[in-house]
């Protein structure tokens, strides 16, 4: 193999290639430490011509690829298997913003570009770009497409599929397709996007995107509110959607579970309120409507107060603080994205990342947190997520004491009584964090016949030879 790495080398230059074990550490294993792959070396292109070149080359010896962005995946799609016959592609070299229209509202950036540079240079040009989610430092915008990644503020702005405009890609042959188009309209037969978005590098190597830009919110209320219970939440969502006139931009539910272990691990993170509720939910509006100084008119906070006033006097909220500034709001933020870090510290979780429609979350929890403690009495169930959307994180953490071989045992049975309430509620068994390597078998287990099928048709007619993140999100 020394002779294909020469070739690999010959491609992409000695800053382009990892062949070292301690340099290929960080590229073989996720975020949750949960996978360990080898691999034959890792390949960091610079640009679009060297992806192809890497492509053609492993088409013709049948090595397998697996594309890498931010490495922050949560269902190891990212990662390599153990067998040590496989490449990562790292799109890290490949992280230059290209194009920002204010006109046009969109900015053509490549692969590897970190989504929290993307958003910077969208607001350095008063615009926004919505996409938010806790690992946006590190995240790139090759792996948000690819995963289809949602995030904070999908309720207003929609997921990763609905930001993106045009793709450069390069095919399972090493062929650049290049479908850089800046159009809001274009009915020309199959979209070809749209396979491509979501499709966790098993169909090609996104290399390029026009995303979409909106304009930069001037307005924000964001409260932190104790609710009775996950019913509450979703009534009082229901309502802020007329009371913010159509502003609300996120909607975060917690638990007091989720909140003691961000107090634990966290430092820094405070409390909001003086006593301890059961569940939580930061609320936040945007408008892009600025409030004239000195004017005698209504902005967000105070329409949020009066609206939370009223639903205080319903039962709705028990207590709640409204940022009086951004500091205080980005402490609010902080508690809610320090979740996944903060279980990750406490041990090992087993995590459940589903969706059911908005109505339906108060009875799925029910049933949920019932059947978790049924399959496991001892676990620490820890739900959070974006109730705006339908997406919870029902995740279960490990009972004090046990170690990851002993808790994983009961993994299955856990997962299975979830998901089986998820679909039975008509829900998804993956909201936004995709299959990877994680729900192979789920996908298999809850997709119907025909949908496999035709996903299958789809695999085998892009990439007849399977180099593509082969035993990614579903086996041919
Ligand atoms: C703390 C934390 C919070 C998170 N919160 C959220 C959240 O709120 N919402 C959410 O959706 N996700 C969330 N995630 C998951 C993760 O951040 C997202 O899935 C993110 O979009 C992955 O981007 P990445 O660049 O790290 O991709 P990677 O992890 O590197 O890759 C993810 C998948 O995409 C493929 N891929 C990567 N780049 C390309 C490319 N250029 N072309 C083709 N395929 C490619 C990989 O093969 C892999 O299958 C979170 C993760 C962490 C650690």
């Amino acid at each position: 193999m020394s002779d294909f790495v020469d070739k690999l080398h010959a491609i992409v230059g000695e800053r382009g290639l990892i062949t070292d074990a301690q340099g290929q550490h960080p590229y073989l294993t996720d975020w949750r430490d949960n996978y360990l792959g080898t691999a034959l070396a890792i390949v960091r292109p610079a640009t679009t011509e060297e992806v192809a070149a890497v492509v053609k080359l492993c088409a013709a010896l049948r090595v397998a690829i697996v594309p890498q962005g931010g490495n922050t995946g949560m269902v190891g799609g990212g990662t390599p298997h153990e067998n040590g016959h496989e490449i990562v592609l790292s799109l890290n070299r490949m992280n230059r913003i290209l194009e920002v229209d204010e006109i046009g509202y969109s900015m053509t950036v490549e692969a590897g570009v970190v989504l929290k540079t993307i958003q910077e240079t969208a607001a350095r040009h008063d615009r926004l770009f919505p996409l938010s989610l806790a690992a946006e430092g590190s995240c790139t915008i090759g792996g948000n497409l690819s995963t289809n990644a949602g995030g904070v503020q999908v309720l207003h702005y929609g997921n990763a599929r609905q930001l993106v405009l045009g793709l450069e890609v390069v095919t399972p042959h090493g062929e650049i397709w290049n479908g850089l188009r800046a159009l809001k309209k274009d009915n020309t037969g199959y979209d070809l996007r749209d396979l491509y978005l979501g499709a966790e590098g098993t169909l090609g190597i996104v290399t390029k995107a026009v995303l979409k830009l909106w304009p930069k919110p001037k307005d924000v209320a964001t409260s932190w509110i104790a609710v009775p219970s996950p019913e509450a939440a979703v009534t009082l969502l229901s309502g802020a959607h007329a009371a913010s006139e159509d502003n609300v931009t996120s909607c975060e539910l917690m638990s007091r579970q989720g909140i003691d272990l961000v107090l634990k691990h966290i430092p820094g993170a405070a409390d909001p309120l003086a006593e301890r509720h059961d569940w939580y939910v930061l609320l936040e509006w945007s408008s892009t409507r600025a409030r004239r100084a000195g004017a005698n008119e209504t902005g967000l906070s105070e329409k949020m107060e009066g609206y939370l006033g009223e639903a205080l006097e319903k039962g709705l909220v028990l207590d709640a603080a409204l940022a009086q500034n951004e500091t205080q709001a980005r402490a609010f933020w902080g508690l809610r994205e320090n979740h996944s870090e903060a279980q990750k510290r406490e041990g090992p979780s087993i995590k459940h990342d589903v969706s059911v429609s908005v109505s339906k979350i108060p009875a799925f929890m029910k049933e949920g947190l019932l059947a978790m403690k049924k399959a496991l009495p001892e676990c620490r169930p820890v739900p959070f997520g974006h109730v705006g959307d339908g997406n919870i994180h029902f995740n279960c953490q490990s009972p004090p004491g046990w170690d990851k071989k002993r808790f994983m045992a009961h993994s299955e049975a856990i997962s299975a009584a979830v998901y089986d309430i998820v679909v039975a509620h008509g829900g998804s068994i993956s909201a936004e964090h995709g299959i990877g390597q994680l729900k192979v078998d789920e996908l298999a287990h809850y997709r119907s016949r025909i949908e496999l099928d035709t996903m299958r048709a789809i695999k085998r007619a892009l990439d007849p030879q399977n180099i593509m993140n082969p035993g990614k999100v579903i086996r041919v």
